[in-house]
């Protein structure tokens, strides 16, 4: 169901820009406005490929590409 909210949130969004320049960056899997983050070039060419739909990620969804690349100690805030 969220997956569903998620394609229609970016499907919506990717046409609103479409006709508009006020559009802010968005994540290319969920749909949500996002802040930029660093991320370093070697996790990123792992987790870019996840992406259906561009180049742009909100920190949560690349938390979760993160997990599912065997990754999690790249956004874990706490210590081993
Ligand atoms: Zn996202």
């Amino acid at each position: 169901m969220m997956r569903l909210f998620y394609f229609l949130r970016i499907q919506y969004k990717l046409l609103k820009r479409r006709y508009s320049t006020s559009v802010a960056s968005f994540c290319k899997r969920c749909g949500r406005d996002i802040h930029d983050f660093v991320v370093d070039d070697k996790v990123w060419e792992k987790v870019e490929k996840h992406i259906k739909y561009g180049h742009t990620l909100c920190y949560d969804c690349f938390c979760e590409l993160c997990l599912k690349e065997d990754l999690p100690s790249v956004w874990k805030l706490e210590k081993d």
